[in-house]
């Protein structure tokens, strides 16, 4: 098994595209802020006109359609295949599982390299209190769907004191479902997780007791694993993501971000302007991404700083990694 910490490069970009905002669900910890992302659904056309934008490093970049629920849209379809046609190095739908509009019907597995369902527990109890009654239904449902028509399926489980006591039971569940990739995201404090009175993120000593062992259990299976970091042991260098490599966060007001936990902020660095791809005045993200501070990442310790750690001296006991740097188990 190869284990990895997957470097920041230059050479390789990330577009993540909500092509809406609307959900047919309302989870607990939804990252969509309607003040700040707006309630817009894309039409295709202008899908079309900003994937035309990032077109030029499409080889390059790996592109995400998400929402809300990007099946909601009716030109899912189309989007994909226009997305394929400009050469994007992969294209992935992340879904809640519900998978409107027949899309399956609509594309093939040539036309897509993932089709990314969202669990956040092993057992309907545990997810549903998140997610929504019959939402970890629907996931298993559409797996099977999609797995029997060919596609591939990853999946996202993000974890919380709310449903990290279920972890350990997702090697066999992944593996029963025919997962080919597993993704870890750790919980962020934004949109609605940041209305909670208490915070959602585990410990540093139970995010290290419990993930990396949970993640070597699935890439056991065969599954390729890939989860945040999040504390940087001694000497490991920072760097932040914003700096060092392209992230774009793209919401259909037409805010671009290249931090996703600036997104509760009108702090985006660009904006599309008719069609044009605007860079914005200061002060916005790329003016925090040039502060160093010893605890690692600026805007962890502006909006989640529960995670840090001081001892007697007040230096920080750990720097917090970019929320992109990613480990990744490849078996
Ligand atoms: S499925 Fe995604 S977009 Fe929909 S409510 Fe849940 S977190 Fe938000
Ligand atoms: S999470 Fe922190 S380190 Fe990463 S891009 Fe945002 S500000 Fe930079």
């Amino acid at each position: 098994m190869q284990h990895k910490t997957v470097a920041f490069s230059k050479e390789s970009s990330n577009l993540f595209f909500h092509i809406l905002t609307q959900c047919n669900l309302s989870c607990s910890h939804c990252y969509i802020n309607p003040e700040q992302h707006g309630k817009r659904r894309l039409p295709f056309d202008t899908i079309k006109d900003w994937l035309g934008l990032f077109a030029p490093k499409a080889p390059e970049t790996n592109l995400v359609l998400l929402g809300g629920e990007p099946t909601l849209h009716p030109d899912l379809s189309l989007v994909v295949k226009e997305a394929r046609r400009l050469g994007f190095r992969s294209i992935t739908i992340d879904t809640n599982g519900y998978l409107f509009h027949d899309i399956l019907d609509k594309i093939t597995p040539d036309d897509l390299d993932f089709l990314s369902f969202s669990l956040d527990g092993a057992t309907p109890d545990t997810n549903d209190k998140i997610r929504g009654k019959g939402s970890y239904d629907a996931v298993l449902s559409g797996i099977h769907s999609a797995r029997s028509k060919g596609f591939s399926c990853s999946m996202i489980y993000t974890v919380s004191d709310k449903n990290i006591h279920e972890l350990a039971r997702m090697p066999d569940l992944t593996k029963d479902l025919g997962i080919n990739r597993f993704f870890i995201q750790v919980i962020g404090m934004r949109g609605e997780s940041s209305k909670f009175s208490t915070a959602l993120q585990v410990s540093k000593e139970i995010w290290l007791g419990t993930i990396p062992k949970v993640a070597e259990k699935v890439a056991d299976q065969g599954i390729v694993v890939t989860y945040p970091k999040v504390f940087l042991s001694h000497g490991e260098p920072f760097q932040c993501a914003g700096n060092v490599s392209d992230n774009y966060f793209v919401f259909p007001n037409g805010r671009v971000y290249q931090c996703p936990i600036c997104e509760d902020f009108p702090l985006h660095s660009h904006e599309i302007i008719n069609n044009r791809l605007m860079p914005m005045p200061p002060i916005n993200e790329t003016d925090l991404f040039k502060l160093i501070i010893p605890e690692g990442c600026v805007m962890n310790k502006m909006i989640q700083p529960g995670n840090l750690s001081y001892d007697a001296e007040g230096r920080p006991c750990h720097r917090i990694a970019c929320c992109l740097l990613k480990q990744e188990l490849t078996p």
